[in-house]
């Protein structure tokens, strides 16, 4: 039997900070003044092996507001850079951030621990070091909400709050996040050691990732087949992203995890009716990162660490790794765009199917989510009409035309109706977290009530699921809530 730990407890084993100085800055955390423990999420908790009751102490928002040290931790920032809008940054690093220190739970997966809002550091330049409650309270959700989808995410144990204002475009509560990944090392971490000319230091801190997230890969010719992996893992993690429907909003490459994971969340969002040009930042005014172009701004990302990589990295070979980018994100999207219309085998006609329902589901500004979850009750009999379907279109012919494929696709395909619904339910989600809901939780935190921010992250983290109490959730947004502008400002 696993036995859960107390704060004190938690075994640090700080690898990155035994790195040499030139790959972090020691600082200490800035306290919140009187922190207050806003949520906290149990789930994270195990993956630390961490006893929840933990959160009762009143120490507990203490630590995580950045006033008292665990023993064992060593904060420090670390250093990165990176291409900002498809322009090279220069030298930024945790400027808000500190990594606590790393904690290696019973099964052996380590987790770092890193507090965001944490106050200023070296590497702060003109920022106050501090976040915004609402801006943790979206990075906590959708960290949860992406996970409950089964895509690769840095997780959050908890929100503290603290009583002194931080101003953005309006004075706004401070709070600090603690968030839980395996790594935060980013494609950005290799560019600030490329572009001082520090072969050394990129070559260490390539070995460092390549022992703890790539071991399989320690052979003379690790460094090519590393750059190869980060490749397929993000071209993975970006299909995913497609699939569910989801922008990112800021995919700078400081933004881009080394180890394939979504990290960074600021002004993302989900579609809600369908529309490949979906900008979910309102600060990005050429549209940038609209949904549509993630998987080539991955493949810009990608030459940006190809760059940073070419003292370990041949021209040819950086080739390889991006056309295996290329071809595993279509791959990996048509795998489960198939899955998310049910079907199980793998015909050559199913690229066309799917795109020529996005473009009906375009045209007619159908709900992204709301509809492959509803598609899963398509009935493939001769006779049906589907009307339940046929009512999200308004041009119900152009629908028509595409059921007769569809039926005629699924019934060269095993298994009756009901299989296939099943089987949908558990890739079409019901829940996923829409700017409203956030927005909903946000607006109560204000007011002090964090109960919504609790009752959003259980349900999303089993977003496949009936929760037939829940169904104003699964609910396309109000009017107001397709207005929400979201920003960098966080
Ligand atoms: P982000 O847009 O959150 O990915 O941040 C980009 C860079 O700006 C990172 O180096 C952050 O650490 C830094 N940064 C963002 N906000 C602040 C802030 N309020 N104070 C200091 N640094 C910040
Ligand atoms: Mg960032």
């Amino acid at each position: 039997m696993m036995r859960l730990r107390k704060l004190e407890e938690l075994p640090f084993d700080n690898t990155y900070a035994r790195l040499p100085e030139a790959f972090y800055a020691r600082v200490e955390p800035t306290p919140l003044s009187n922190p207050v423990l806003v949520s906290f999420n149990p789930d994270a908790a195990a993956l630390l092996d961490l006893d929840p009751d933990e959160a009762e102490r009143p120490e507990f928002a203490g630590v995580f507001g950045g006033r008292l040290l665990i023993p064992g931790s060593e904060p420090v920032a670390m250093i990165y850079s990176g291409h900002q809008f498809g322009i090279y940054a220069g030298q930024l690093g945790d400027g808000r951030a500190i990594l606590l220190g790393e904690v290696t739970n019973s099964r052996g997966d380590k987790w770092d621990l890193h507090l965001k809002g944490a106050g200023q550091t070296p590497f702060s330049r003109d920022g106050d070091g501090r976040a915004v409650l609402r801006s943790a309270i979206r990075e906590y959700l959708c960290g949860e909400a992406m996970h409950g989808l089964g895509i690769p995410t840095t997780r959050s144990l908890c929100i503290v709050a603290g009583d002194e204002a931080v101003l953005r475009e309006r004075p706004e509560v401070g709070a600090m996040l603690l968030r839980m990944a395996p790594t935060h090392v980013r494609f950005g971490s290799f560019q600030a050691f490329f572009a001082r000319r520090q072969p050394e230091h990129v070559k260490q801190l390539a070995d460092y990732v390549i022992a703890r997230f790539y071991p399989h890969l320690a052979a003379a010719d690790r460094y090519p087949r590393f750059f190869h992996e980060v490749a397929v893992r993000t071209a993975q993690l970006i299909a995913k992203w497609q699939a569910v429907g989801w922008a990112h909003g800021v995919m700078n490459s400081d933004n881009m995890s080394i180890v394939g994971l979504t990290l960074d969340y600021g002004p993302y969002g989900f579609l809600d009716a369908y529309d490949p040009s979906f900008i979910c930042n309102h600060s990005d005014h050429q549209g940038r990162y609209s949904f549509r172009n993630q998987p080539d701004i991955g493949y810009f990302n990608l030459r940006c660490l190809g760059q940073a990589l070419s003292s370990l990295v041949t021209p040819q070979q950086e080739q390889e790794g991006l056309a295996a980018y290329e071809a595993a994100q279509a791959a990996h999207y048509l795998e489960l765009m198939r899955a998310k219309l049910g079907l199980q085998e793998s015909k050559p006609e199913d690229g066309a199917l799917l795109n020529d329902l996005l473009a009906l589901m375009a045209a007619n500004q159908v709900d992204y989510t709301i509809f492959f979850r509803a598609l899963g009750g398509f009935k493939s009999g001769r006779d049906e009409r589907n009307e339940a379907l046929r009512d999200f279109f308004v041009d119900r012919d152009g629908f028509d035309r595409w059921a007769v494929r569809y039926r005629d696709r699924l019934r060269g395909e095993a298994g009756p109706d009901e299989d296939r619904r099943a089987r949908m339910h558990r890739i079409n989600p019901k829940y996923i977290l829409r700017n409203y809901l956030a927005q909903t939780a946000i607006e109560r935190a204000r007011q002090k009530d964090y109960s919504e921010i609790d009752r959003l992250r259980q349900l999303l983290a089993d977003p496949f699921t009936e929760q037939p109490e829940m169904d104003a959730y699964a609910a396309p947004p109000p009017d107001w809530g397709r207005q929400i502008l979201v920003s960098c400002s966080s």
